[in-house]
């Protein structure tokens, strides 16, 4: 029988300083990190959709080992099939939907380590 529970969140824990966790209703669990998850922001431009190159490292920044940390500003949901992420870098156009979460989960598991 076909379910839709491994992209069906049981539960969502959001540390705006450290990441997000879900339990999901397969019960499987995934931890996601604040740099991970904003490198995998899948709006078009992170990721380079519409023709424009995907983000990059600053050039000629002058303290090149120098990085803001990252932080989650807010947190909402969008309908009842993702979160959108406004980051402390400014951006905040990234819909997370839940197969995102889950395709992305860092876990051994599910990158097949
Ligand atoms: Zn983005
Ligand atoms: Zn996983």
């Amino acid at each position: 029988m076909m379910t839709t529970l491994e992209t069906d969140p049981e539960h969502i824990a959001i540390s705006k300083s450290k990441g997000i966790k879900i339990d999901w209703k397969d019960g499987h669990r995934s931890e996601y990190g604040l740099t991970y998850l904003r490198d995998k922001c899948p709006c078009a431009t992170c990721t380079g959709a519409h023709g424009t190159p995907p983000r990059q490292p600053e050039s000629g920044n002058p303290f090149p080992m120098y990085k803001p940390v990252l932080k989650i500003v807010s947190v909402g949901p969008v309908g009842n099939y993702a979160l959108q992420i406004h980051w402390s870098d400014g951006h905040s156009s990234g819909i997370y939907s839940w197969e995102h979460f889950r395709h992305i989960c860092p876990c051994e598991e599910c990158q097949g380590g």
